[in-house]
């Protein structure tokens, strides 16, 4: 390394960064390809710039700079963080997170080999659903159940399979974007099947279905409303009369999204199991939304028509691996059993009110005059009971810092804390803060805040 009095001119070898112990932590976290891309990258950007080739650089900011690079790659690479947005199934935070002790049941599952196609009773070819079919009977009362990857897949796979080439009615109130770029109406025309728009955005009655019906209608398909609602002068039918006037040839499914099953704490939406004794042919719904699961695609409904969707070629394409079965499988039968680890988040959460308070005044205690203990809200998120709030607390950060700045500061924390802003303020909602995660957040604060 040659330096003038100003610093280095000419600049180090990638090799020779690369023994650097300072890029060790990113070398073993990133891999050494990884690394060697950003250290050229960031080598070639300096010997671009003008103050280089008029100063030099020094070795420390040469490091910062090779720090930074590697940080930011480091950054987007998956990892724990605490939720404390209030949103409890947030879609940009993964969703769901799996019970650590639902989690540690099925290590030894999926680190082995395991029955997923061999029946152990005659060593021949078995089916990769295992019991689910039967757990999810249990939960939703339908004849039978079957899992694919998501519940976009789940939609698809039914329309696809049912009303290729056949008309199916929807509601113009429920045809609906949800999340990023799923269309109901998309998803029906590259599943082939022809759209028949019914009712208004607001009003669509039991007639306006049976109205449209035509020989050549497959399926009515109805969409839960998973992230807004319409309010006011509102009508949506009767599912029981709908299926009940229903004729023969004509499959009635419902995607009910959310997953919401035993839970009890969400009275105004109606669980999967309603959907199933109104009469719905199918039902189908996410794995990781209020189930608690991991991501998955559930369909229930009539035997002869899941059957009949699990021998489409495109099932192949859909079908989860044995880490989602075993998941499923330990869930379900917790869940059945009323066990704590088979409730998911948001029951948990929207349930656990007592606990959530106890939680925000320990960390409130800890904390001093730096923050305030308030009361706020709650929500599911996640695409499951819009506009459903409940109660929940707040802690509001009381620092002399644009509220933006906070925030990223919390970002940047070893264990990332994602906090809101309300009211040009910084809060950190309880609701979604997983016990083992107090003492931690309760240390990092504490530096935070120079405690
Ligand atoms: C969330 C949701 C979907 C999409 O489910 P994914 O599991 O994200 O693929 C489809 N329909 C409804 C009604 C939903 O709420």
């Amino acid at each position: 390394m040659s330096a003038n009095p100003k610093g280095i001119v000419r600049l180090p070898q990638v090799e020779q960064l690369l023994q650097e112990p300072i890029l060790a932590p990113y070398i073993r976290q990133l891999s050494r390809p990884l690394v060697t891309d950003v250290v050229r990258r960031t080598l070639a950007a300096i010997r671009q710039e003008v103050s280089f080739r008029t100063d030099g650089i020094s070795d420390e900011t040469l490091y910062a700079r090779l720090e930074d690079d590697c940080r930011f790659l480091l950054n987007q690479r998956h990892a724990r963080v605490i939720n404390a947005t209030g949103t409890v199934v947030h879609t940009n935070l993964g969703r769901s997170p799996i019970d650590p002790e639902l989690w540690d049941s099925v290590a030894d599952v999926n680190t082995g080999y395991c029955n997923l196609e061999i029946k152990l009773s005659d060593g021949k070819r078995g089916q990769r659903k295992g019991i689910v079919s039967q757990l999810l009977s249990s939960l939703t009362g339908a004849e039978e159940g079957m899992v694919v990857n998501n519940n976009a897949a789940s939609v698809y796979l039914l329309l696809n399979e049912l009303a290729r080439g056949k008309e199916v009615i929807v509601s113009r109130g429920e045809q609906i974007q949800i999340g990023g770029g799923f269309r109901i109406p998309d998803i029906l025309a590259l599943s082939g099947a022809k759209l028949v728009e019914v009712g208004t955005t607001n009003i669509t009655t039991a007639d306006d279905y049976i109205n449209a019906v035509t020989e050549n209608t497959a399926m009515v398909l109805m969409v839960h409303c998973s992230n807004f609602v319409v309010r006011g002068f509102t009508e949506s039918p009767d599912i029981r009369e709908v299926a009940r006037r229903l004729p023969e040839h004509v499959i009635l499914a419902v995607d009910q999204g959310s997953g919401l099953s035993t839970e009890r704490f969400a009275a105004n939406e109606t669980p999967s199991s309603n959907y199933i004794r109104a009469g719905a042919d199918l039902v189908c719904f996410s794995g990781d939304k209020i189930l608690g699961g991991p991501q998955a695609g559930i369909i229930c409904g009539r035997k002869e028509i899941v059957q009949k969707l699990e021998k489409n070629p495109l099932m192949r394409a859909f079908r989860p691996g044995r880490m989602v079965y075993s998941l499923l499988e330990e869930l379900l039968v917790r869940k059945l059993n009323r066990e704590s680890e088979g409730q998911g988040v948001a029951e948990k959460a929207a349930t656990g009110q007592a606990v959530i308070q106890e939680r925000a005044q320990q960390l409130a205690s800890e904390l001093g005059d730096k923050v305030r203990l308030l009361p706020s809200e709650m929500v599911v998120g996640g695409g499951t009971l819009p506009d459903e709030f409940f109660p929940s607390w707040s802690l509001e950060l009381q620092i002399d810092k644009q509220a933006d700045q906070i925030l990223a500061d919390l970002r940047a924390m070893p264990l990332p804390v994602i906090g809101v802003i309300r009211n040009d303020r910084v809060q950190l909602n309880m609701a979604a803060i997983l016990p083992r995660e107090i003492p931690v957040l309760t240390e990092q604060l504490r530096s935070y805040l120079s405690l």
